[in-house]
């Protein structure tokens, strides 16, 4: 059975700095430009269909959020295999799934929209003869490097790597080394880095990249990646800027942490959050602690369990004092900071704090789409870098959007001591606070205004679909004259 929607089959690969803005994309394809979507999602086990967020959203036309099953890797890696490679592993044995699912959809599929780490997939969208695209859910200035990724020569990338140059991207701020990302200070990756390659190759090569950012924030870079004497000569399909896509607030049922914040005064607290899987050490948990206690400021913490300690599910539930503080925490921390502190433990509803009055600040990993959360929320930040292309973003969060105060080395280079910690957190709240949330403000208009029916990021989805359109009437056509 064709229906006369187009049909978008999105991909969203392991993580939930993935999940999120896939069906963020898929919610605004099927709510403003008229799609029947389908989601498929691939994951480590089947716990994330227990997690609220993977409920289907209402929508005008279907959406169907679908967990591929999952694919047991364990005879494929071992204890040295990184994150990434994990993930690689993960997407390619879910290929055959995909195929198989979209072989046997009712509705005829019109476009394949995969992330990062499903561009191997672009393929199976050729066989079905469905338009490909990729949704970048970073940056542009990551979707620049990915891209450019392939054309560096061995010369450059010693310069870069060992001599520790900045690194020219094509029409592009050239990247510090000290902002690069993680794989280029990883040179014996080989396997990382070949992939890596031919992921620039298939993104190169989509009918169209959507990228989870907006006209405003990276014009430079976007005008070159569009530009045919810098970055559009190796990109075949149009760039389209869509975001920022980000979860809205309100989908959370109430809890302790939002009970807690709505007796703060407004814009007084500072959230805690690395991510979903930002983990520091056991030194730095604690320098930590004790620079938040220094500040002399409200905050709320979502904590992990530090990574080298041996840790258990129950890690939660081993304390050191009377007052409840886990092990790897100052000594009394729960007692002091009552009343002005809140620690929650491994997640918490994020959305919805920063979208909370109470909140004046975000010290956070700046994974993507914690940056757009609190540009939206128009929450000045500290960026705190941790892994991937967090530097890169930490950069520009601090240099170009002049929204975030960082830390005087990289996190994850050395222990950042309490001293600094408490300083960085009164330049957001007090010192420098009122010009960041100055500049955070204007980030909230300009992001509100491109999702808005006839901003630029709306326009972007909707020139999307009449590719969609186009495409599905080609289909129709060919289905008649059969
Ligand atoms: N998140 C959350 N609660 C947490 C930690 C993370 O809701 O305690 C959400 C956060 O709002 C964001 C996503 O998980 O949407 C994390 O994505 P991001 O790109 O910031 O970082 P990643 O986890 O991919 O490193």
């Amino acid at each position: 059975m064709q229906t006369t929607n187009p049909h978008a089959v999105l991909l969203a690969s392991p993580g939930m700095g993935h999940f999120i803005p896939v069906v963020e994309l898929g919610k605004r394809l099927a709510t403003h430009h008229g799609f029947d979507v389908t989601i498929f999602v691939v994951a480590a086990d089947a716990s994330i269909t227990k997690s609220p967020l993977f409920k289907p959203p209402q929508t005008p036309n279907p959406l169907n959020l679908v967990l591929l099953p999952p694919v047991d890797i364990s005879a494929l890696v071992d204890s040295t295999t990184s994150v990434v490679t994990q993930l690689m592993i993960m997407m390619r044995e879910a290929l055959s799934l995909l195929r198989a699912a979209i072989s046997a959809m009712k509705s005829r599929p019109t476009a394949l929209i995969v992330d990062l780490f499903g561009t191997e997939a672009l393929a199976t969208a050729e066989e079905f003869d469905m338009l490909k695209y990729v949704f970048i859910t970073s940056t542009a200035r990551f979707l620049a490097v990915t891209v450019h990724f392939p054309y560096i020569d061995e010369e450059t990338e010693h310069k870069h790597r060992v001599m520790k140059r900045p690194l020219d991207i094509p029409g592009c701020r050239s990247i510090r080394y000290e902002d690069t990302l993680d794989r280029f200070l990883d040179p014996t990756n080989r396997i990382m880095n070949s992939s890596f390659t031919r992921v620039g190759m298939e993104i190169s090569n989509a009918d169209g990249i959507l990228v989870n950012t907006w006209q405003d924030l990276e014009p430079l870079t976007l005008l070159a990646l569009e530009n045919e004497k810098f970055l559009g000569r190796v990109v075949k399909g149009p760039v389209y800027p869509v975001g920022p896509l980000v979860r809205p607030a309100g989908q959370s049922s109430k809890s302790e942490v939002m009970d807690w914040l709505d007796m703060q005064p407004m814009e007084s607290v500072i959230y805690v959050s690395f991510g979903s899987g930002g983990t520091l050490s056991v030194k730095q948990t604690s320098e930590l602690a004790w620079g938040l206690e220094l500040s002399q400021h409200r905050f709320i913490w979502v904590v992990r369990p530090p990574v080298d300690n041996d840790v258990s599910a129950n890690f939660f539930n081993v304390t050191n004092s009377h007052d409840g503080t886990p092990s790897y925490l100052p000594d009394g921390f729960y007692t002091r900071i009552r009343n002005r502190g809140m620690v929650v433990p491994m997640w918490a509803p994020q959305t919805e704090i920063l979208a909370h009055q109470s909140i004046g600040g975000f010290f956070s990993h700046c994974g993507w789409n914690s940056a757009l959360e609190s540009m939206v929320n128009g929450v000045p930040m500290v960026a705190w870098p941790l892994y991937a292309e967090q530097q890169m973003n930490a950069a520009m969060l601090v240099e170009e959007l002049e929204l975030a105060v960082r830390p005087k080395i990289r996190p994850n280079t050395g222990v950042i001591r309490r001293e600094e910690v408490a300083e960085m957190v009164r330049r957001v709240m007090e010192l420098k606070g009122n010009e960041m949330r100055d500049k955070a403000k204007e980030l909230q208009r300009s992001a509100n205004q491109v999702l808005m029916q006839g901003g630029s990021s709306y326009n972007s989805l909707s020139r999307v679909s009449q590719e969609c359109e186009v495409k599905l009437h080609h289909l129709s056509a060919m289905a008649l004259g059969a």
